[in-house]
């Protein structure tokens, strides 16, 4: 790793009760932070505000999984930036793969998603990865730099200026699979070769790149240690606070 700040991102998805994630934040506020990362949780929505207020004064920033790309408005279930602003997000997720898997958001979607949290000062971490099949088809970089192209689309690097990109490779995503640290350098090194060409290597090299799939505290030092990763985004284990605990402090 470079002089980037590493980022230690726990995405809590579907999971916890008011009561748990209060619990969950509180033992984290006091997990320690050797590293001096970003640390990141981003509760369901149920408990954002909860979240948010328990993690005051603390080192841990609250994101929000997911914006709308509307202020308000018709949009049953959706949560606007506006609104995860007002519960206490500074950051927001977009484009986790169960977001574009399950509940469908195209690239167009996504691109109209990032708009309005930049609209509204969150900052993003945009998340990218291939399936498997893509993978052995040899069309992984083919996907991302689709993925980044189009749901970037039209921002300048001014307006993207500290966007965070996670790569998260969909056939690792809760499945105890992890790449290896390799095959994320490798990505993670191609990423930042797309960011130089898109854009310049100045904002390529300031650019954080986290590693999310299985990361776990039994291998986040080894893949903390490739040059390119810049940190992690962690689903299942940013649950357990001993477990997160020891990612935030990794080796
Ligand atoms: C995620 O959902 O972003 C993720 C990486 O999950 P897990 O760590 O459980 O694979």
């Amino acid at each position: 790793m470079t002089n980037r700040t590493p980022i230690i991102a726990g995405n809590w998805k579907m999971h916890n009760t008011l009561a748990e994630s209060a619990a969950l934040i509180t033992a984290l506020t006091k997990a320690g932070n050797k590293n001096k990362a970003e640390i990141i949780v981003a509760p369901s929505y149920t408990s954002l505000a909860e979240v948010a207020k328990l993690a005051r004064g603390s080192e841990i920033q609250v994101a929000s999984q997911d914006v709308h790309w509307e202020d308000k408005g018709a949009f049953t279930s959706a949560v606007s930036p506006v609104q995860a602003k007002d519960a206490g997000a500074t950051i927001t997720l977009i484009g986790h793969s169960e977001r574009r898997s399950v509940f469908g958001d195209s690239d167009e979607i996504l691109n109209k998603k990032v708009a309005a949290a930049l609209r509204h000062g969150l900052k993003v971490i945009f998340c990218v990865g291939e399936t498997l099949q893509e993978r052995e088809e040899n069309k992984t970089m083919q996907v991302i730099e689709s993925q980044l192209k189009n749901g970037l689309a039209n921002f300048t690097q001014e307006q993207l200026k500290g966007i965070v990109i996670a790569y998260e490779p969909v056939w690792a995503i809760g499945t105890g699979k992890t790449a290896t640290p390799e095959q994320a350098q490798e990505v993670h090194a191609a990423i930042r070769a797309y960011l130089t060409g898109a854009y310049s290597e100045d904002f390529a090299q300031a650019t954080r790149i986290l590693y999310g799939g299985s990361v776990k505290d039994s291998n986040v030092d080894e893949i903390m240690a490739q040059p390119d990763v810049d940190g992690a985004l962690v689903g299942g284990q940013s649950l357990i606070a001993e477990k997160f605990a020891r990612i935030i402090n990794f080796n």
